[in-house]
């Protein structure tokens, strides 16, 4: 099984992505190289310097949602390399409202940053000339956000769907009904060969998680 989860994700044809992951939720963010330069998903607490260590030269910033662990950096990161940053809608108000998540009770404050681009879902959406399927998948966050390269056989899922696991549902806007359906409807039919990279812990697979995963079967 580990041999082959491990086969799956080395396979030649999958683009190249890097992984790091910080803060105290040990949230994770990944970045990959499209046609007009590079990618990040996510901005958890330390990405910023990560990226300068890697000589990454940021051009787009992707939010699979706006809970707090996955926005720390980004301030910091979208006035360092000046780049957009795409978000849900209902995600928006996440980073642009400081106060927002003193209703989580938290007591976090953060830098907010206006969105430049909003992102829903869509059957084909070009970011920096790689092309993606846009899905949203609610239940952990309003709006959530996964995003599919179906040429990669790639998958960054954000808090939707982990390596044995399920986002949260019991936070605001939380709702596990619609997260399980969401994860059966929208990413169990994507194919077993594709390769999810979650916010949270090692990537998996969709057929490993259509096969084993104890929250959501088919
Ligand atoms: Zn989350
Ligand atoms: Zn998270």
């Amino acid at each position: 099984m580990i041999y082959e989860r491990e086969h799956e994700i080395e396979d030649e044809k999958m683009i190249d992505y890097k992984t790091f992951t910080g803060g105290i939720f040990e949230t994770n963010c990944y970045t990959l190289e499209a046609p007009e330069g590079w990618i990040l998903f996510d901005a958890p607490d330390g990405a910023c310097d990560w990226l300068v260590s890697e000589e990454i030269d940021l051009r787009l910033l992707l939010l699979t949602h706006g809970h707090i662990d996955h926005i720390q950096d980004l301030a910091r990161i979208k006035k360092r390399f000046g780049c957009p940053v795409g978000v849900h809608p209902e995600s928006a108000p996440m980073i642009s409202e400081r106060d927002f998540f003193r209703d989580f009770g938290f007591g976090f404050e953060i830098e907010p940053v206006q969105p430049d681009l909003l992102i829903e879902a869509s059957a084909s959406r070009d970011f920096l000339g790689m092309n993606f399927e846009i899905l949203e998948v609610p239940g952990h966050c309003p709006g959530s956000l996964c995003f599919f390269s179906r040429e990669n056989a790639l998958l960054v899922g954000g808090d939707v769907l982990f390596a044995g696991g399920v986002g949260r549902w019991d936070l605001p806007g939380g709702d596990g009904e619609l997260l399980f359906d969401g994860i059966r409807e929208k990413l169990y039919s994507l194919g077993d060969e594709v390769t999810v990279l979650p916010g949270h812990g090692p990537p998996t697979t969709i057929g490993a998680e259509r096969r084993s995963n104890p929250f959501v079967r088919l």
